[in-house]
């Protein structure tokens, strides 16, 4: 039987895909500005989670706002900037080969690296930055990698991703690269970090089930599908049995969310009146 979705009263903040769920391609999803300014409204937390490892956050930003959002740079989370917490957590000093636009988000190139911290370099996958990398590797470096997707669609067709040179270096260094972004638990536990909640009052609203759903329910969090962006036929099955929640648009799910959120308030604030009744100070009668 599949398990049941975690109330959405019980959630307090969220994370949102952007590709697929706020845009598609050159335009924002129908309904989709009016949705996150209804949360900044309504005071709900959120930030907004992608993958993207050749843009950085200021780009994004600037993109977003180009279709009318309001966003600030600071609310997205990419797997660049989750690095920083990850490694730092993890004490590593990394040597980056990633593309050099991705630069101002990623933690600083090490002196003495003894890590190896890899994205989608593009051109820059170079045979010179490889064995650059091999070498920190080979000398007992640990390997981060900001995604391990095999292939996209760019403006020249199907493209190459990081995967395959992640694969590359993995096989020659007989080592295994630790993933950052989505599915990897690290990287939604550090987005739920950003908000400053436990991990199972957050939900996680995208339209890969596979990356984002199932991703995020397994960290801990709630997951939320949404029939946008890449759903295809026989996620919606998939996602129910994973115990995700499925709405139609991010606009129909935050309809529904800011419902349950305000019914929670309201049942918080009923629930302190009375507590405050019962914890007067009890007036001892008189003997
Ligand atoms: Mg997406």
């Amino acid at each position: 039987m599949a398990p049941e979705p975690k109330p959405l009263r019980d959630i307090e903040g969220l994370l949102i895909d952007a590709g697929g769920v706020l845009y598609q391609g050159d335009e924002a999803m129908d309904g989709s500005v009016e949705a996150l300014a209804r949360l900044r409204k309504a005071r709900i937390p959120f930030r907004l989670l992608t993958n993207t490892t050749r843009t950085t956050r200021t780009a994004l930003a600037h993109k977003l706002r180009g279709f009318g959002f309001t966003v600030d740079e600071g609310e997205i989370v990419t797997p660049a900037s989750a690095a920083i917490a990850v490694l730092r957590r993890d004490g590593a000093r990394p040597h980056l080969l990633v593309h050099p636009d991705l630069l101002p988000d990623c933690p600083p190139e090490a002196p003495a690296p003894d890590a190896v911290l890899i994205g989608d370099a593009g051109k820059h996958f170079t045979f010179e930055n490889m064995n650059r990398a091999f070498n920190v590797l080979i000398g007992g470096g640990k390997l981060y990698a900001l995604g391990k997707n095999r292939f996209f669609r760019g403006s020249q067709g199907l493209e190459l991703d990081a995967g395959p040179f992640v694969a590359a270096l993995e096989y020659a260094a007989e080592v295994e690269a630790v993933l950052i972004g989505k599915p990897a638990r690290d990287f939604f536990l550090a987005a739920a970090d950003a908000l400053t909640l436990a991990p199972q009052k957050v939900a996680m609203v995208g339209d890969d089930v596979e990356s984002d759903v199932e991703g995020a329910i397994a960290a801990g969090l709630a997951g939320v599908l949404v029939k946008t962006g890449k759903f295809r036929d026989g996620d919606e099955a998939r996602a129910k049995k994973g115990g995700a929640h499925v709405a139609a648009s991010l606009a129909s799910f935050v309809e529904e969310f800011v419902q349950a959120s305000a019914s929670r308030s309201a049942f918080a604030a009923a629930f302190t009146a009375s507590r405050d009744t019962s914890s007067a100070p009890c007036r001892l009668k008189k003997p």
